[in-house]
Formats: C-alpha cells, structure tokens, sequence
C-alpha cells in the first residue's frame, strides 16, 4: 500500500463527517468600538446586512470582519519587532491536504473554483492536487481536468504532489510547473505503508528529481510524522534532521516539516527545529501543523521565533488525519492570517477573501468550518 502524506489510506473513518447545525449567533462576533451600546451595533450590523448585496452563499458579517481583521495586531511600531521574520510565506495545501481526506468525492467544478477563489486572495502557493494514482487516492483522481480547469493567475505557483515518475510525467504534461514529493522521518511508518526503509523510499523519488531537474521544476518536499508517528510514538529529532537533510540535498529547494497526527507542542517543536536547523538552512524550512491537540499555531509560532518564515495551512481548516483518533486538520489558513496580522507580520493575503472562500467550500461540502476566526465572524 503506498503512502502519500495524511491520505486516508488506512480506510479510517473521518471524525469530521456529517453536517453539524449552524451555530446560532444572537450577538456581534466581535465587541463594539468602546462606547458601542451591544444594542447599537446590532442594529447597525443588521443596517449594513441589508444594504449588502444578497449572494448566493451567506457571507461573513464584513462590518465587523473589518474590525475583526485588526482586532489583534499590535500598534505599527511595534510590528514584526523582534525576532519574527517581517514577512511569511503562506502555503494554501486545502485542495489537496484538505480534500484528498473527503470521503465523498467531491465534484470537480467545486475544486476549481475552490482553487480559483484561493487565488484572489493574495496566497502565492496554492498547492493544487496530487498525482496519484486513483486506486490509491480516489479523491484526486481528477487532478489533470483540476490542474487545467484552474485559472492560474501570475505570480501564484500551483505546486502537485507527485510519489512517482509516472505522476510526474503526467504532471508536467498537465501543465505542471513544480511539483512535490514526501518522505517520512518514522521507518515503522514507512514500513507498514510502503513495504520498504526510509532510505529504499527516498531512493524511489532519485529518478522524479532527475526527470524534474531536467525539466527546471523546482520540488518541494514533505517529511511527515516529525513530531510523532502513529506507531512509532516519539520521534527523534535526530532522524528528522537526518531524512529533511536528505531531502534538500536531493535537490528540493524547501522541505516542510510535517507533523501530520498532530501531536507536537511549542517544546517539541523547539527541540526538533533546532536540531534540524543545523542540518538545512532555516530559509529552507516549512511547517505543517495539524491542529489534532490544540497545538497548532503555538508550534507556528515558536517555529517564527526561530526563524522559519514559510507556514502550510489549510482553508477553513480542512482535512484529517486517519492515524490518529479525532485528528483535525492542518492549521485554519484564516486562523493563522488573523495571527500573522496580529503580529504585523505580511503575507499578502485578505482576511476577508479568505473567509468567504472557507465560507464556499463549507458549504458545497455541507460542513462547519474549523476556523475558530471565522466561527467567531460568520455565520455558519
Ligand atoms: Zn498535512
């Protein structure tokens, strides 16, 4: 069986499925501007609610998303002091991290637009879709009628996974201008998925980044279960550091550190970056959080203090993992902007754009968005 990273291989019921009621929400999400009487700002978000266009999916009350989306952040002088980095690299993996854990397939047209949607928001990297073939993801079997359908605007990369030559060569032949490949930092995690080492499964990527080299693709890779593995339990930072070096002298300009169940803590995060720090340059290092304890944008966090300025998140929080009992998905991308801006850190992203488009995918897959900013703003 192969893996692919936070795929539902394992057949694992997804603990977020079925439609949950919306919320009711009988007061503003946010508090009022001091002196605001609650009583008042009802009556004026309901002004302003009738005077917005009616579309045809609810939208977030964008009077108080107004407020809400500076509601953190700190004054100008004090922003991105410190040891943040001034700028961050948000890396939108929703359709393909998100959806590839839908159980029901979901239409093609929803993921385009999905995609499209994504891309007016000011992302720079929407990861697209995976290569895969479809007995292993079914769910991606689409990625060549997704990855043409799209609307690729300029300046926006739409990287593809690709777990073999064969996907990459269909890739390319899509139109795809970079790819991604995925390792693992647990051998019991390799095993039992792929059958084969760590190091007989990156040896199997040596001919995609020959074919990629040869192509000027630039490659992304994944290592997953740096925090923890479903069978493995602990990690070792150590191993992390051994695969993610691996993997950058493969040829891939950026490595994203997974961890995929979730399991990870601001002082784990700390331990494992630091070791892994001394072995890929910080420039070359990502996160990707899951959110499954709670964990999420503190392991982001400590990851900014030292230094890492790339971050993967996922609209409205989509996905799951099916290794681990309740597990959420990646890190809300909105979550995470709302953060981001609270610290005056740029991404380039539009609060606003992105909730309304978590507010579209949640509904065509008729879910609650697992954005705490956007429970606290919309009305799903
Ligand atoms: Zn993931």
């Amino acid at each position: 069986m192969a893996s692919l990273p936070h795929s539902p291989i394992t057949g694992a019921g997804d603990p977020w499925r079925g439609a949950e009621p919306a919320p009711k929400q009988t007061a503003p999400c946010l508090p009022g501007a001091p002196g605001t009487s609650k009583a008042g700002a009802i009556r004026a978000r309901r002004a302003r609610r009738r005077a917005e266009p009616q579309g045809k999916m609810p939208r977030c009350d964008t009077g108080g998303a107004a407020r809400d989306s500076t509601w953190g952040q700190v004054s100008s002088g004090a922003a991105a002091s410190g040891a943040y980095p001034k700028r961050v690299k948000v890396v939108e993996v929703g359709p393909r991290d998100g959806l590839q854990n839908e159980k029901n397939l979901v239409p093609t047209p929803v993921k385009i637009n999905l995609i499209n949607m994504l891309s007016e928001t000011g992302l720079q990297v929407i990861e697209a879709t995976s290569f895969v073939s479809p007995k292993w993801v079914p769910q991606m079997a689409d990625h060549t009628e997704v990855l043409q359908g799209i609307k690729k605007s300029p300046g926006i990369s739409y990287p593809v996974l690709t777990p073999n030559l064969r996907g990459f060569q269909a890739a390319v032949a899509a139109g795809a201008k970079e790819v991604s490949i995925f390792g693992a930092a647990s051998e019991l995690f390799t095993q039992k998925n792929i059958n084969c080492s760590i190091e007989e499964s990156l040896e199997r990527f040596e001919e995609v980044m020959r074919a990629a080299k040869e192509a000027s693709i630039p490659v992304r890779g994944y290592v997953s279960c740096v925090l923890g593995c479903p069978y493995e339990g602990k990690i070792s930072a150590a191993k992390v550091a051994e695969v993610s070096k691996k993997m950058y002298s493969m040829g891939c300009y950026e490595i994203s550190l997974g961890d995929t169940i979730g399991v990870g803590t601001p002082g784990s995060m700390r331990e494992m970056l630091a070791v892994v720090m001394k072995e890929v340059p910080v420039g070359a290092l990502a996160v990707h959080c899951h959110d499954t304890y709670g964990q999420a944008l503190a392991n982001i966090l400590v990851a900014l203090q030292m230094g890492v300025s790339v971050v993967d998140a996922s609209v409205a929080g989509l996905g799951g993992c099916p290794y681990a009992q309740g597990a959420s998905g990646n890190v809300a991308t909105e979550d995470l902007v709302y953060m981001l801006n609270g610290l005056g850190i740029h991404t380039g992203v539009d609060l606003q754009k992105l909730m309304d488009t978590g507010t579209f995918i949640c509904n065509a897959l008729n879910r609650k968005t697992n954005s705490k900013v956007s429970q606290a703003c919309c009305r799903l």
